[in-house]
């Protein structure tokens, strides 16, 4: 028999091993299933069982939580809404990832999830990409992170968004199955619109993604130049999916008229900073309806390149995109002190 583990099954996966394998019934597999998410142990001896239904269901099921390796606390968060920390979990394999809480403000935080140890697709300016592509995350490793952040380390996310290590819709079939999980009522709860999957526009991805997951599902595009030349300079995916199609595919996406595409731009002084280019975001957007510019000022990393933009350049770059009809909103730099902040996570301490 198979061991299925709790954090990567729904509900009803789980009630329907434990039918055949365990032998008992729905109300049994709620509170095994509920407990398990509540603690992160398999304890059905603490969900009133007896001996020899609490052995089936340690013979029928497992979860693997990795160990907290270390945690850092960022002391620059400007914006005071509470402390970004960062935190390096470590699988049975040794292999690493790191997640980030978010504070957000009015005491709500976010939880910003990796998908892959490393990462294949090698953005120029993102620290993870130094890495190349370790391994994949399986459905429970990713669901496990939300889990060791509520029962390990005390944060209390309402929102998860896949930015950390790795591209999401390259390992989407795992993160697809961790959604599913993610929403289970019984399970993890969280709304659908809670959770965000940030691609750097992986088009047969995006396709995949909008077959399976559900339709409030949020969905970001890293599109950091938005012309074809200068993004294949700092994001080889450009090479593979032109714009174009990355565009077409984000329209597919579309499910309801309200929803909001996250468009993200870093910042780069010197490379991507020109009126003009404020301009071709503009274009880019305009047939994608609504969406919203999250500009990121580059925070170096290791080998940076090149420097963060000052103030001025942010402002009017954020200018320059309202002045073409865009909504902006500023990510404030957060956490990039322990290396927490976007594109510097990265596990080869
Ligand atoms: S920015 Fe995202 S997709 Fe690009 S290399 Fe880094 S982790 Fe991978």
């Amino acid at each position: 028999m198979r061991r299925v583990s709790i954090l990567g099954a729904t509900f009803d996966q789980v009630r329907e091993h434990a039918r055949r394998h365990v032998g008992r019934g729905s109300g049994e597999a709620a509170a095994v299933y509920r407990h398990a998410f509540a603690t992160g142990a398999l304890a059905p001896e603490a969900c009133n069982l007896g001996p020899a239904a609490a052995h089936r269901w340690h013979d029928a099921f497992d979860i693997a939580l990795p160990d907290v390796a270390h945690t850092d606390v960022a002391h620059t968060d400007v914006a005071a809404a509470g402390d970004v920390a960062k935190a390096a979990l470590r699988f049975a394999d040794g292999r690493s990832v790191e997640c980030v809480r978010i504070p957000l403000g009015r005491g709500r935080e976010s939880l910003c999830l990796s998908s892959q140890v490393g990462c294949a697709r090698a953005c120029a300016f993102c620290e993870t990409a130094r890495m190349g592509l370790v391994r994949q995350l399986t459905a429970d490793e990713i669901v496990a992170q939300l889990v060791v952040a509520r029962t390990q380390l005390a944060w209390r996310p309402s929102t998860v968004v896949f930015m950390g290590m790795g591209e999401p819709l390259d390992n989407v079939d795992a993160v697809a199955d961790a959604i599913d999980v993610f929403v289970d009522r019984r399970g993890p709860a969280l709304r659908h619109d809670a959770i965000t999957v940030c691609t750097v526009g992986h088009v047969p991805g995006l396709d995949t993604l909008r077959a399976r997951a559900p339709r409030r599902l949020n969905v970001a595009l890293s599109l950091n130049a938005a012309d074809d030349t200068l993004r294949a300079e700092i994001m080889p995916v450009a090479h593979r999916w032109p714009l174009a199609e990355v565009q077409a595919a984000l329209q597919r996406f579309r499910r309801r008229s309200n929803q909001v595409l996250g468009i993200h731009y870093c910042l780069l002084p010197g490379i991507n900073d020109t009126r003009a280019d404020a301009r071709a975001v503009a274009a880019f957007c305009e047939p994608l309806g609504r969406a919203w510019v999250h500009l990121i000022p580059y925070n170096p990393g290791t080998e940076p390149l090149t420097r963060a933009p000052r103030e001025h350049e942010v402002t009017r770059f954020i200018a320059w995109l309202r002045e073409n009809g865009l909504a902006v909103r500023r990510r404030i730099t957060k956490g990039d002190d322990v290396m927490a902040a976007c594109g510097q996570l990265r596990t080869a301490r």
